[in-house]
């Protein structure tokens, strides 16, 4: 590994940017969506298919990989990379999200948190330390700082008082995580919705220094207009020739609306786990497979997608095969929403670069309002 870590963006359109991020495992194209693996898989894919769909990196779960199979054993066998043969980009969050989502099952202090494993109730500990040096075992090319969020609505007091939690940690995640060339460390701005809170959560985290600046503590509860009132913000308190990340959003509408705001990253299990439940996302809106109307239609899903699920098959055979259960119905769908996923970002790139991303979302926008095409 020799190339640095390094952003560079390449044009702009009002607040929206498109640019790449450059790594030793391969660059970065932004706007990025990234698929989530979260135990080491995108759970119905191959790491190839995944990669046909565009996907420049993936998300790891530091939570659930420390517990099964754990860091070392991944460490042992060669890093995650190898283990789960995806040579490109990965990203790990830092463990801290999932285990502040654990409610009776965990114990924050000001040093860390403790919780008990949701598969076998083993006592666990996580600090920012043991968060870097797992997301270092596991190989990550871009590792979270360790941060606790708490869910919205809260209370201004506990927002600031968790938000500088967060700050201290993010100086102790820097001065753990070291110097790794060709691996970045992002650092996540918190402070809820109150703009002041965000400033100042921004500031210290300039203060430190990072590769990459995150927005969490959003998508949690507050809803799209809130999460949109906070973006017109946010993004601007973080460095702008830095990436910015906003965290585990989210519907295609919300990511339109987050890109057009300034955010150049975006994970989310949504294109995944809805694909496993037959809900489909079109260029005109969200389609349920398993709606009897699609039981009889000999059309594919989606005449303008070029992944195997509607080139291949029907909306019948993609009805019967989700409703029985099939496996290939999880592929089939899954495999559908990551290319759509994928194909708005590029799409969205591509409008960006040519200065006619108000088009392109006023086009996005008529699109689903027009409604999925009619029953035959
Ligand atoms: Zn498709």
């Amino acid at each position: 590994m020799t190339a640095a870590f390094d952003f560079a963006l390449e044009a702009s359109d009002g607040r929206a940017r498109t640019g790449r991020i450059t790594t030793p495992r391969g660059e970065i194209r932004t706007p990025a969506f990234m698929p989530v693996g979260t135990a080491g898989t995108v759970k119905g894919m191959l790491p190839e298919s995944v990669r046909a769909t565009g996907a420049d990196i993936l998300l790891g779960n530091t939570y659930h990989l420390m517990l099964r199979p754990t860091a070392e054993r991944i460490d042992r066998l060669g890093g995650l990379h190898g283990f789960m043969n995806w040579d490109r980009p990965i990203l790990t969050d830092s463990g801290g999200f999932q285990v502040m989502s654990l409610g009776a099952l965990r114990k924050l202090d000001a040093d860390g948190v403790t919780f008990k494993s949701h598969i076998d109730g083993s006592k666990h500990r996580l600090t920012p330390e043991r968060s870097m040096e797992i997301q270092r075992l596991l190989g990550s090319d871009i590792v979270m700082c360790f941060d606790e969020c708490p869910s919205l609505p809260a209370d201004r007091d506990r927002i600031a008082a968790s938000m500088r939690l967060s700050m201290d940690w993010a100086a102790r995640s820097k001065a753990a995580f070291g110097d790794r060339p060709g691996h970045a460390l992002f650092g996540i701005q918190q402070g809820g919705l109150e703009r002041d809170l965000r400033a100042e959560s921004a500031e210290r985290l300039r203060a430190i220094g990072f590769h990459g600046y995150a927005i969490g503590g959003l998508a949690v509860g507050e809803g799209q207009a809130a999460m949109f009132d906070c973006l017109d913000y946010a993004p601007e308190q973080l460095p702008a020739d830095r990436p910015r990340y906003l965290m585990g959003v989210g519907k295609p509408d919300d990511i339109v609306g987050a890109v057009a705001r300034g955010v150049d990253m975006m994970d989310c299990v949504l294109p995944t786990r809805s694909g496993r439940t037959g809900q489909a996302f079109t260029r005109h809106g969200v389609v349920n497979i398993r709606n009897a109307r699609h039981a009889d239609d000999p059309r594919p899903l989606d005449a303008a997608c070029g992944c195997p699920a509607c080139r291949n098959y029907s909306r019948a055979y993609l009805h019967h095969v989700s409703r029985a259960k099939e496996i290939i119905g999880s592929m089939l769908m899954t495999w559908h929403n990551l290319q759509f996923y994928q194909d708005l970002m590029a799409g969205m790139r591509g409008a960006i670069a040519e200065g006619r991303f108000d088009a392109w979302q006023a086009e996005f926008h008529a699109a689903r309002a027009e409604g999925d095409i009619p029953h035959p």
